[in-house]
């Protein structure tokens, strides 16, 4: 054990950037160490365009060996945190079981899919939070049409070209729009299949579209989506999901063997085994995003509930930070500086930060963005969409891939082959989220033995 070790739980933005600036940071005999079950960074920014075939999938991950040269990266899933002995249970690949202890922990394990208790949900809804997520989705919507342009069968037909997303959030929206603004692009490909045969339904309980980019932006998305025909149901929500139907609760059935779940996200489980203070699920820290009590301990990004010192206080305090990624970077940066003061290099600080903005691409030539606070749609949202992507992208091979990807879609006809590499099984929320790991007491596992 070297004589100080920093780790980190999570390799997403927020570990990430913490790790990339700690590198230059702390001094050279302290340790880094990364727990992830990934060996990439996913810029999850542009899964929408993985799940419609415009980006291939390798390009949003970022290599952590490539960035964080410094950084000792095991690979796996904390399972349990005992901070009173300063130990960490990590759950490897292959479900063998790895102790760690640290001198200094970064909590940065994100966030997951918000499921809610719904009947069927678990069973048969794919989320969109992680490549093979994505992947899946992109090759089942295609193995669909493939199906239902051979079919005789009526019912099985519109059951397999219906497509139902729940969630109006930037998620949901974004990836209902680009699937099916490319799936009407290549439909002409099939023999059978008439391009408004295939239908797309988006189902939100909120009244709104896109809340998070205000009532015009959203209002404008919204008639949008519905000239391009997609059916836009507000206030309802799904009361069951079944492997052919999904039921609203207006008490509408609809015929689907496809359901997107984009419902919002809720902090990692990891979060709730602490046993410390949270609100809405995510753990309550100070402005330096310390753990109440500890001077060894931060937390941040999607899992951490880190006060925005930008908005007004209300009575029970600031407001907390939105969960996205322009936060979860800049967080990771001041905590790396915040940590590098505990090594006497610099002075600790409060984060910071005010939000520059979301954009939203739908496809084609739509989009809408509002940087800054000034609303823009079109083209020139799209421009500084992506604009923005390639410049948060972390690595410069990463960017000059997806700018060739964008490139090669414009110019040659759309692809749409599936591999359909990814069972429909490990595609599920909980498999492709690992959100049952934590159920399984640390104890039942076999200790550090063998590695898959
Ligand atoms: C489809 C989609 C589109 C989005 N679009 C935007 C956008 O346009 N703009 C924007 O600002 N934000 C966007 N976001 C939100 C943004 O991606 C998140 O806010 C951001 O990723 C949060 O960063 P994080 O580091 O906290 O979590 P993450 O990036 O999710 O990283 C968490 C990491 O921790 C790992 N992990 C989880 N549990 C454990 C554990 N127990 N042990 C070890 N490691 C663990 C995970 O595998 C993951 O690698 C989008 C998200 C999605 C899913």
């Amino acid at each position: 054990m070297p004589c100080h070790r920093v780790v980190v739980v999570g390799g997403g933005f927020a570990g990430f950037h913490a790790l990339r600036r700690l590198q230059r940071l702390v001094p050279a005999d302290v340790e880094l160490m990364l727990i992830s079950p990934t060996d990439y960074l996913l810029y999850s920014p542009l899964l929408p365009e993985v799940a419609a075939g415009i980006v291939q999938p390798r390009h949003l991950a970022i290599s952590l060996h490539r960035t964080l040269p410094r950084v000792q990266l095991v690979l796996g899933h904390v399972i349990s945190v005992d901070l009173d002995n300063r130990k960490l249970s990590i759950r490897r690949p292959g479900g063998t079981l790895r102790s760690e202890v640290w001198d200094r922990l970064v909590l940065a394990p994100g966030s997951v899919t918000r499921r809610f208790d719904i009947p069927g949900v678990a069973e048969h809804a794919h989320g969109l939070k992680t490549l093979p997520e994505a992947i899946y989705l992109r090759d089942h919507v295609l193995r669909q049409v493939d199906i239902a342009d051979a079919t005789l069968d009526p019912v099985e037909r519109e059951e397999r070209l219906t497509v139902v997303a729940v969630g109006a959030g930037y998620t949901g929206t974004e990836v209902v729009a680009q699937m099916q603004h490319w799936l009407r692009t290549v439909a002409s490909g099939w023999r059978n299949i008439n391009v408004d045969g295939i239908r797309w339904v988006l189902v939100d309980r909120s009244t709104t579209l896109l809340p998070e980019l205000g009532a015009r932006l959203g209002g404008a998305a919204l008639r949008m989506l519905e000239k391009r025909g997609i059916d836009v149901r507000l206030g309802v929500t799904i009361a069951e999901a079944g492997d052919r139907s999904v039921t609203l609760s207006d008490g509408t059935v609809i015929p689907t063997r496809t359901l997107v779940w984009g419902a919002g996200t809720t902090a990692s489980p990891l979060i709730g085994t602490l046993g410390r203070r949270t609100a809405a699920g995510r753990l309550v820290v100070d402005a330096q995003m310390r753990l109440p009590g500890r001077h060894d301990v931060w937390a941040l990004g999607d899992a951490a509930a880190v006060p925005d010192l930008t908005r007004a206080a209300g009575p029970d305090g600031h407001p907390v930070s939105a969960m996205t990624a322009q936060n979860a970077q800049r967080q990771g940066r001041t905590v790396a500086r915040n940590i590098a003061a505990t090594f006497g290099r610099g002075f600790s600080r409060q984060y910071r930060h005010r939000d520059l903005g979301l954009a939203a691409d739908f496809g084609g030539k739509d989009a809408i963005a509002r940087p800054l606070g000034v609303s823009l749609r079109g083209v020139i949202a799209k421009a500084v969409a992506r604009g923005y992507h390639l410049m948060a992208l972390p690595s410069l091979s990463n960017r000059v891939r997806v700018l060739c990807d964008w490139i090669l879609d414009a110019a040659l006809p759309k692809q749409m082959i599936h591999i359909s590499a990814i069972r429909s099984a490990d595609a599920l929320i909980a498999d492709a989220q690992h959100t049952r790991s934590y159920a399984q007491p640390a104890t039942a596992l076999p200790l550090d033995s063998a590695v898959a």
